[in-house]
């Protein structure tokens, strides 16, 4: 389940671009059924425009704190899941929708963008995916809680 960290968020949730709430929405899904996470957090949406806002500006951007239970592997491994369904954009393909840099700006987080060229892969290459994710489900084990 999606949460805000203040109720601010809420409304600047409504304004993302329906791609990036359906990003959110697979997170979701994901994070739930792979990581077993019950809640998410958002932490952050719009920023006023400063040299290191980037397109959080522009509604464009999300970030979620680090997941409860799965902890940062979790965190990057769900950015990892994310840039394998979705491409950022076809004409600059090093950029990535989710940012494997858990460790920028302030805090550990994690960061999801997207742009007017974001794409998701087609059915058949998410079907192939699916199954892969089926079977990292049965072997993952968290680092949190590992001592
Ligand atoms: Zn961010």
């Amino acid at each position: 389940m999606i949460e805000f960290k203040d109720p601010s968020l809420m409304s600047q949730y409504q304004k993302l671009p329906p791609t990036l709430i359906t990003i959110c929405n697979v997170i979701d899904l994901l994070a739930h059924h792979v990581l077993g996470e019950e809640h998410l957090i958002v932490t952050s949406i719009f920023r006023p425009k400063t040299t290191d806002s980037g397109i959080h500006s522009m509604f464009r951007a999300i970030d979620f704190a680090i997941f409860k239970e799965s902890g940062e592997e979790g965190t990057l491994r769900m950015a990892e899941m994310i840039n394998s369904i979705y491409k950022y954009d076809y004409q600059r393909p090093e950029m990535q929708v989710a940012n494997t840099t858990l460790y920028h700006g302030t805090a550990p987080h994690l960061h999801i963008q997207v742009h007017s060229n974001t794409s998701a892969m087609d059915a058949m290459h998410l079907k192939t995916l699916t199954i892969s994710l089926a079977a990292q489900k049965k072997n993952f084990q968290p680092l949190t809680g590992v001592v």
